[in-house]
């Protein structure tokens, strides 16, 4: 019966893809891989590693498999485990990329954890690392993502960090500097599944887009939305701050898939 409602589908429309996401595809580390794969299950899966991916239906039969690749990927062929396909997995090939480098002077000296909010980081580290792992079964958004606030770019994705000549963690989203309190916006639909005021992020929220697809807005000023709430595609959920550690008013924007961050501008048309 489900599979005659596809099939009049199918004749109505070019492809189902309409009910999709649209991303960039760029196999390298950072970036999005894909795979395209044949399977008469309804709702085949896929991993990478353990990890299931975002699967997505293309025609009859005809699905793609979306792999968000960490930014610690060495090049070269990484296997991904399919259920319900004959085979049973295939390869992907991820190429290299040069992330630039930024350098900071600060008085700051940033390896030093060793103080009164070293429990708090730890605490909030376990947070966010449980948050990343959200996996809901359904696609929650479709199409591009928009991007969630006007302004100026101030700190791409995936630049090495030294601070004082020595290397710190890289930058795992996007810097936009705005006024502050100008309204951020949700870059896709989704759910709330996070509300927290980070020692390093600031105020930040947590959107689940759906099959490990999520998304997050730290340094704000102002958060205007509760966890568990729907959002809407572009619906403001809280101002541009400078809360947690941060240099001035900017938002941190980010996005994962399969519990990897990944270039938030692969969503972007
Ligand atoms: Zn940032």
């Amino acid at each position: 019966m489900i599979k005659k409602t596809v099939s009049c589908f199918l004749l109505l429309l070019p492809t189902l893809l309409w009910a999709n996401i649209s991303v960039t595809i760029d196999s390298t580390p950072g970036g999005i891989a894909q795979i395209t794969f044949e399977s008469k299950q309804i709702n085949p899966k896929a991993f990478y590693g353990n990890v299931p991916l975002y699967v997505q239906s293309l025609d009859e039969n005809k699905y793609q498999a979306l792999i968000g690749l960490p930014l610690m990927t060495k090049p070269g062929s990484k296997r991904i485990t399919i259920q319900g396909n004959e085979g049973g997995y295939a390869f992907i090939e991820v190429v290299n990329q040069n992330y630039p480098d930024e350098y900071f002077e600060t008085s700051v000296n940033v390896s030093d954890n060793q103080d009164s909010s070293s429990v708090r980081i730890k605490t909030e580290k376990a947070l966010f690392a449980k948050t990343r792992k959200t996996f809901s079964k359904q696609p929650l958004s479709k199409g591009y993502f928009v991007s969630p606030t006007n302004g100026r770019l101030t700190s791409v994705f995936g630049v090495n960090r030294y601070y004082n000549g020595e290397k710190g963690l890289p930058h795992i989203g996007l810097d936009i500097a705005n006024t502050l309190g100008a309204p951020v916006n949700a870059s896709a639909s989704g759910r709330v599944i996070l509300v927290y005021d980070f020692y390093y992020l600031g105020k930040t929220v947590f959107i689940d887009h759906g099959q490990g697809l999520l998304s997050s807005y730290s340094h704000l000023s102002e958060v205007n939305v509760i966890e568990g709430q729907t959002l809407r595609k572009a619906q403001e959920l809280g101002k541009i701050g400078t809360t947690g550690r941060s240099t001035g008013p900017h938002l941190h924007w980010g996005v994962f898939l399969n519990q990897v961050a990944i270039n938030p501008e692969l969503l972007l048309l």
